[in-house]
């Protein structure tokens, strides 16, 4: 069995992989940018499932360093400990060990200290300043409160213990190793957005998008993810909804159940903003409809029309089908976003119950319940 391998790359001690590929899915005048990468793991012995997902250790935009050096008035070659405690410059400490974006309640509070006009910082660490904190910190990055108050000095030492560790970042796997054992394929939204005059940039999307050539190694490893597999009985249907990069795991279970040649039947709902810019892997999702790997697939752009329309909206649209193959013992899966569209999607679930299975508000929530129980109800959003 291949679990019984093992390989020695983990969080802990991450493979140094090669990005093999790297293409914008989303077309140049859309309004997102959606990348596809490929990261080889080929000699790593690292072994994946469909949902599991790949941990990555970014590196942080060397401008962005470089822009913090010259405030505080640093070379950047500056011995400072990294977070294990081993000495490193400084310029190599905030490029790959500290984080350099979210400032930290303790960086504010020692610029309060250093600087009267800064005073109300200090407020910021008591617990039931979290609310101010929080609009605050919107749209601020560490170079924000050192650029406001341009006379708070620190000595290399002092600063980089005022930052947070550089942490990794999870991405859905979207690629089945029966298909790819070598490769782990990735579906990521770069994020970038302007706040207060300036251009900011996610510190991870935008090291895979444009900062990773494929002679630098990216450490990598994998994150397994037990509450989201596939049926263990291939017989089951499987549902799935997966607006935007939601949109990733739900290619890795087709690619898997494809090759596994699982005989239960396949729903996917994917939603994005327009159908012409942001159809991510249009040409194989049609593929699979045509080939009936897919046997019903549904998708929503909210901005090709007037009223936006939404995945959760297609579900209530296909309620009586929809409630016949939860009857039939269906998995229903969620991916994606989950300040709104994962709580929109169950209102939609429960009142697909209600509507199709002629149940009341309260039946209907026992059946959503007696589903997650079962294990049949599975999420992965973040
Ligand atoms: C299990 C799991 C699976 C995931 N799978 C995927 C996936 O398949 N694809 C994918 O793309 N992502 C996925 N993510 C999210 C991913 O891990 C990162 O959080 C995401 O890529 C952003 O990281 P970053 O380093 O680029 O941005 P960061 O540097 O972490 O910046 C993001 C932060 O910027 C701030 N921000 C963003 N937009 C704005 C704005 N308009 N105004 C003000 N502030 C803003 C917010 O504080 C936000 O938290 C997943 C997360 C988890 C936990």
């Amino acid at each position: 069995m291949s679990s019984l391998i093992t390989s020695s790359y983990s969080r802990k001690n991450p493979f140094p992989s090669l990005l093999r590929t790297n293409r914008r899915l989303t077309r140049e005048d859309s309004s997102k940018e959606t990348r596809h990468y490929e990261v080889s793991i080929a000699g790593s012995g690292l072994i994946y499932e469909v949902g599991d997902s790949l941990g990555v250790f970014p590196q942080n935009d060397p401008l962005l360093v470089q822009e913090i050096l010259e405030r505080l008035g640093f070379s950047g070659e500056e011995l400072v400990p990294d977070p294990s405690g081993e000495m490193k410059p400084l310029r190599e400490a905030l490029l790959r060990y500290y984080a350099v974006t979210e400032p930290s309640k303790q960086l504010l509070a020692a610029i309060a200290e250093k600087d009267a006009t800064a005073s109300h910082f200090a407020i910021f660490s008591t617990p039931e300043a979290k609310e101010h904190l929080e609009k605050y910190l919107w749209g601020r990055e560490v170079i924000d409160p050192l650029l406001e108050h341009p006379q708070v000095h620190f000595t290399p030492e002092e600063f980089v213990k005022l930052l947070r560790k550089l942490q990794p970042r999870l991405y859905s796997i979207a690629s089945s190793p029966k298909v790819y054992p070598e490769e782990i394929h990735l579906t990521v939204a770069t994020v970038q957005y302007e706040s207060l005059g300036r251009q900011r940039l996610g510190v991870c999307s935008t090291f895979l998008a444009n900062r990773v050539s494929e002679e630098v190694p990216v450490s990598v490893f994998i994150h397994s993810a037990k509450h989201f597999r596939l049926p263990e009985d291939p017989s089951r249907h499987v549902i799935m909804v997966g607006p935007g990069t939601g949109i990733a795991p739900f290619r890795a279970f087709l690619q898997e159940r494809r090759a596994t040649g699982a005989t239960g039947k396949h729903w996917l709902f994917f939603g994005e903003q327009r159908r012409e810019t942001d159809f991510l892997y249009r040409e194989e999702l049609e593929a699979m409809h045509h080939e009936k790997t897919l046997h019903r697939f549904h998708t929503a752009f909210s901005r090709d029309q007037e009223q936006k329309i939404y995945v959760q909206h297609r579900m209530l649209e296909e309620a009586k089908e929809l409630y016949s193959w939860l009857e039939e013992g269906a998995y229903f899966y969620v991916c994606g976003d989950a300040s709104r569209m994962a709580k929109d999607v169950e209102q939609a679930l429960q009142k697909t119950i209600e509507l199709a299975g002629g149940r009341s508000p309260e039946e209907a929530l026992t059946y959503v319940e007696a589903m997650k129980k079962e294990k049949r109800y599975r999420k992965d959003v973040y």
